[in-house]
């Protein structure tokens, strides 16, 4: 079983994180006002560690792995990472390509199941 659906969890907060490119795995703590509906990270978080990052991961505790309209709208400022949303339904992986967020292909997900991530 890959290491990020350690991170989920049916009670609690929103969890959130970033994949840096040697395959660690760092967990945010989340920022937002109402950490149990959605997620958000100190700006100075993201760009400490922004050249290093390949992907971000964030969860959604009793809820599907499918966008919200508010990821849609975030990961739109990051078409450069992939983005990785975990679910009651497990993982599910998404790019941002000419500005539009779709689903991850199998090409995307080979170097997180080889870091056995997924
Ligand atoms: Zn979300």
């Amino acid at each position: 079983m890959g290491k990020l659906l350690d991170f989920y969890e049916d009670t609690g907060k929103e969890r959130v994180g970033a994949i840096l490119k040697d395959g660690s795995v760092y967990e945010f703590e989340n920022v937002h006002p109402e950490p149990y509906e959605a997620f958000d990270v100190a700006p100075e978080e993201l760009i400490r560690l922004d050249d290093e990052m390949k992907a971000t991961f964030h969860t959604h505790p009793k809820f599907t792995s499918n966008l919200s309209a508010e990821d849609y709208q975030a990961f739109t400022n990051w078409p450069d990472l992939i983005h990785i949303i975990i679910g009651n339904d497990g993982p599910s992986a998404y790019i941002v390509e000419n500005g539009k967020v779709l689903n991850a292909s199998e090409s995307d997900l080979a170097w997180l199941s080889k870091k056995d991530l997924l």
